[in-house]
């Protein structure tokens, strides 16, 4: 169990060193300011979760005989759960890397929105469990064609930030409807929103809104990863904030390709 941990560990130091690699080719002599932003925010999204495997590994190493078994798993879960998240964490950022130096192109397949909608909310489960979420999507439409794994990461980013922004309890719906050969999908939240100024900035690398002088937790990925994500298989995504109450929107209009249109559109 042990030498598992370590090695756990050491791989996510190589990670660490990866990372940071990739943060000097990516942004050169470009800007102090943005560097040492992101250097706080990839330093402190690594080192939560990290502190938090080596706590739980230390106790368990140090108290193993005396704990009784339900701590012992629970520490474990913690381990597991918190090397997840470093590793979707360092995924997201490698893979957003990836695409946008063309790297790696989308793997695009024919998918119906309800599926994949019905996957990323199976999967966000646990993350969704404080709020209410409707559904709303017409009859017919017409299939796409996208990378599922990236779309669904899409998804899943729109729906966390949702989630983390938006009260308990509140509200988060998700339509769509077509529109000039496109199929327009929406997720609307109850939450306060996103200020004018920033409704594209949102979407830059490690961009986070300011609360006061206090940026607030999180990543600062997950829009940028959409975004490259959504641009890489010939769609946009845009933010606005809904005018009937407080609440962001997110738009998404995908391409549908011609022989799934419609008739009404093709005629
Ligand atoms: P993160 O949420 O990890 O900070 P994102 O790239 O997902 O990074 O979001 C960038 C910023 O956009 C967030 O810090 C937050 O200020 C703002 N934001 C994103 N989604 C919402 C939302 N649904 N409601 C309000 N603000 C949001």
């Amino acid at each position: 169990l042990f030498d598992a941990l370590a090695d756990q560990a050491a791989l996510a130091i190589e990670r660490i060193q990866l990372v940071g690699d990739l943060d000097k080719a990516k942004l050169g002599a470009e800007a102090d300011r943005l560097r040492s932003a992101l250097l706080t925010s990839i330093s402190h999204d690594l080192r939560t979760p990290l502190a938090a495997i080596m706590g739980a590994a230390g106790t368990l190493r140090d108290y193993f005989t005396a704990l009784p078994e339900a701590g012992r798993r629970d520490l474990l879960l913690t381990v597991v759960d918190e090397s997840e998240r470093l590793n979707r964490f360092i995924a997201n950022l490698l893979d957003m890397t990836r695409i946008e130096s063309g790297a790696t192109a989308p793997n695009l397949s024919t998918l119906a929105l309800d599926e994949a909608l019905g996957a990323v909310l199976r999967r966000a489960g646990k993350l969704l469990a404080q709020h209410r979420t409707e559904v709303s999507l017409p009859e017919g439409l017409p299939m796409l064609r996208l990378d599922p794994v990236l779309f669904e990461q899409v998804l899943f980013n729109l729906l966390d930030n949702a989630a983390k922004y938006a009260p308990a309890q509140s509200l988060i719906r998700i339509t769509a409807r077509t529109e000039g050969g496109q199929l327009i999908l929406q997720i609307q939240d109850e939450g306060p929103g996103i200020p004018e100024a920033d409704l594209e900035r949102v979407f830059d690398i490690f961009y986070r809104v300011l609360k006061g002088d206090q940026v607030q937790a999180g990543t600062g990925l997950g829009l940028a990863i959409c975004r490259g994500f959504i641009t890489a298989m010939g769609g946009t995504i845009t933010a606005q904030n809904r005018r009937d109450r407080s609440g962001a929107v997110f738009t998404l209009r995908l391409p549908v390709p011609v022989d799934a249109r419609l008739p009404e559109v093709d005629e």
